[in-house]
């Protein structure tokens, strides 16, 4: 079986399917999702579907970088993670991080100083619940680095869509995280370099659907059901075969997030 880790099936794109997507998911052997959230809405939506789905959907609550000129309520975190309803149900802190793309010549998610406020405050909510962290890091590996070591210690966590340098790769290693691969590893030139390299202990696979749809149905909605299609791209890139990858994946995800057994 496989577990995709990172799946926004909390967004509207899913509203008019929802339940076939996930049924189709487990028909293709994906058994268990990681749900996180970007900004309050969707934080909302993913605690919903978790107690909608116990056991089989988990949420991750946390504030996406492009929430941060925006000046988030950042007690509804708190307001989540306190209620003893919730406990087992959210996860992990996620997604958080920075992104400093830019559009125009601008980072569209804003100042990078506000950004960083943002994510340091949900590290220190990872380190408080003792919850792994979702990083969300789009061309900022030195900045993400360095906030993470300004931390008391480093939280459990994973580098979600990673698509640093082999260099960043061994920064991540060192710091005893995860690394997420999506179906951009099927058209990306980046990561051919990239994932040959990746340990299969610091491996974990998502889809982040409804983005990143993988080769050959770009183009098209992305969904769980394509996680096979990832871990074959991989098993590829690092000459193993697809049952190696998925349970090291299975293990190496079950354990960062403390997912229970599928109950058969
Ligand atoms: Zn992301």
């Amino acid at each position: 079986m496989y577990i995709d880790t990172h799946v926004q099936l909390n967004f509207s794109d899913y509203d008019l399917d929802r339940d076939m997507v996930i049924g189709n998911a487990k028909k293709a052997g994906v058994k268990q999702f990681v749900v996180p959230g970007v900004d309050h809405n969707s934080c909302r939506t993913a605690v919903h579907l978790a107690h909608k789905h116990t056991g089989i959907i988990f949420a991750a609550v946390g504030y996406h970088p492009y929430e941060a000129p925006k000046n988030p309520d950042f007690s509804y975190l708190e307001t989540l993670l306190k209620d003893s309803k919730n406990k087992g149900f959210i996860v992990a802190i996620g997604e958080c991080g920075l992104d400093y793309h830019e559009y125009n010549g601008e980072v569209a998610a804003g100042r990078k100083d506000v950004q960083q406020q943002l994510f340091l405050n949900q590290l220190n909510l990872a380190l408080t619940y003792d919850l792994p962290v979702i990083i969300h890091c789009r061309d900022a590996y030195q900045d993400v680095f360095k906030v993470l070591e300004k931390l008391p210690k480093i939280p459990q966590g994973v580098f979600h869509c990673f698509s640093g340098s082999q260099q960043d790769l061994r920064i991540v290693e060192q710091m005893g995280l995860y690394v997420g691969i999506d179906g951009n590893v099927t058209y990306s030139k980046q990561l051919l370099f990239v994932v040959p390299h990746i340990p299969l202990s610091m491996l974990v696979l998502e889809t982040d659907a409804p983005y990143l749809t993988p080769v050959p149905h770009r183009g098209k909605r992305n969904e769980p059901k394509y996680i096979p299609l990832v871990a074959q791209k991989i098993a590829d890139l690092q000459t193993t075969s697809l049952k190696s990858i998925m349970d090291a994946t299975t293990i190496n995800a079950r354990a960062l997030f403390k997912l229970p057994e599928v109950k058969k």
